[in-house]
């Protein structure tokens, strides 16, 4: 499998003598199997040179599948300038997350009316479809390819993508779910370590990769400034993918603040932790016109979700319980989950009513405060937990208690997902869309 970079930046396009080396354009990268299946992940406005490189190799049709992680500007913008989408009898099959305010083809057309754009995505010549996905496997271009959602404040997608004997992986954007990344007292560097259980899913899914295309836009001494916007450090990266016993790591989706010096210096860091891990675990800082060749190594072990989930959730409407004693945040979590019209949520004050409503009508989702007066939501999850009914209930905690031994108290009694405040709206109704399209059984 062939891998080029096109776009490498994040947020927003950085131009300038300052980036010159690592790239100005915004995420794009594309994949060429042996077969000749095109996959181009992301569509940034590095997908520009890209298509026009395309379009100069004068190939007919060009058939593209464009995997979008998520609908935020820095990976939809070159797309109203994917030239081979403007010649009849060219294809684009553009695959992303369902639930993104509205369907694909809603969040691509949007970008595309008048107001923005002078050409109306309806308008363009080619045959277009459009894929709303969900977690699951699915064949792309020839590929096998698999999704898992990432820890960002839209619904994001991770793809895992198997050919030609090889696993090309990328996490692009995405935030460590915890904090702190091991279990106390546990042996650092493995997977079954990892203390949040997004964090571990996270590493199985990068899992024995050949290469793991990660977002690293922070610095470790950034980072707590800018907590709950979506993108991870070099460090936690460089970790995971280690203990994970991935090949080859790309940083990228690099900060507009960080010049080609800054990225560099983060290269130099990252490849010394890398060194200092022992696993053999190679890092470099992606940058434009980067191409690789990837060989198999060994026999490709196709990746096996542990749990298997939904085709699809956005035709259906979901009950969800928010529990809060604090009325402010409680009315914020109402909110933010009743935006437009798939949830109905119902509250409760307390751990005894959010008990008492739940026998009465079983919810889809409890989102769940940890620390409440009377009965705590610890108690109420261990209450959930014994018993037949609600064993596999799906119990969303909020808690201020970032500590390793809170968060490894909520996993141990059965939460779902644990989420430290402060969070932000759209990173609250991310995490609840991927415990809903998760099938929560034995
Ligand atoms: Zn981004
Ligand atoms: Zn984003």
């Amino acid at each position: 499998m062939r891998v080029r970079f096109w776009g490498t930046r994040g947020s927003i396009a950085t131009p300038g003598p300052g980036t010159n080396h690592f790239g100005g354009n915004t995420s794009c990268v594309e994949l060429t199997t042996a077969a000749g299946g095109l996959l181009i992940l992301d569509c940034g406005t590095g997908a520009r040179r890209l298509a026009a490189e395309l379009m100069a190799k004068g190939e007919k049709p060009i058939e593209a599948n464009i995997l979008i992680g998520h609908t935020h500007w820095d990976h939809i913008q070159g797309f109203p300038f994917f030239g081979p989408a403007f010649v009849k009898g060219n294809s684009a099959a553009i695959y992303g997350p369902e639930g993104s305010g509205g369907s694909l083809h809603e969040v691509l057309a949007g970008q595309m009316e008048y107001t923005y754009f002078p050409v109306d995505l309806a308008q363009l010549p080619a045959a277009i479809t459009y894929h709303d996905l969900t977690e699951g496997t699915h064949t792309i271009g020839g590929a096998r390819v698999v999704t898992q959602f990432l820890n960002h404040p839209a619904v994001t997608l991770g793809y895992r993508v198997e050919a030609d004997g090889v696993v090309v992986v990328y996490l692009v954007d995405h935030e460590p779910y915890s904090d702190e990344l091991w279990r106390a007292g546990a042996e650092r560097g493995r997977i079954e370590s990892i203390l949040h259980d997004g964090d571990r899913r996270h590493a199985r899914f990068m899992a024995g990769a050949d290469l793991v295309i990660h977002d690293a836009q922070y610095t470790p001494e950034e980072y707590p400034a800018k907590k709950t916007w979506g993108h991870s450090t070099y460090d936690y990266v460089v970790q995971i993918a280690a203990a994970a016993g991935v090949r080859r790591v790309a940083l990228t989706h690099h900060d507009p603040e960080h010049d080609d010096d800054f990225v560099a210096d983060i290269e130099r860091k990252a490849r010394a932790l890398a060194l200092r891990l022992g696993t053999g675990l190679e890092v470099f800082c992606a940058y434009e016109g980067c191409e690789l060749a990837i060989e198999p190594r060994a026999a490709l072990k196709p990746f096996v979700a542990a749990e298997p989930s939904q085709p699809s959730v956005a035709q259906r409407r979901f009950y969800i319980l928010a529990v809060d004693d604090q009325p402010d945040m409680l009315e914020m979590i109402v909110r933010a989950l009743q935006d437009g019209d798939q949830y109905i949520v119902g509250q409760a004050t307390t751990g005894a009513e959010a008990l008492r409503m739940i026998g009465e009508r079983m919810p889809d989702l409890v989102v769940l405060d940890y620390k409440m007066k009377g009965m705590d939501g610890m108690a109420v999850v261990k209450s959930l937990r014994a018993r037949a009914q609600t064993q596999f209930l799906p119990v969303l905690m909020l808690t201020a208690m970032t500590d390793e031994p809170s968060t490894r108290a909520g996993f141990d009694a059965g939460v779902t997902d644990y989420v430290t405040k402060p969070f932000s709206i759209p990173q609250l109704t991310a995490r609840a869309r991927a415990c809903l399209a998760r099938v929560h059984a034995p």
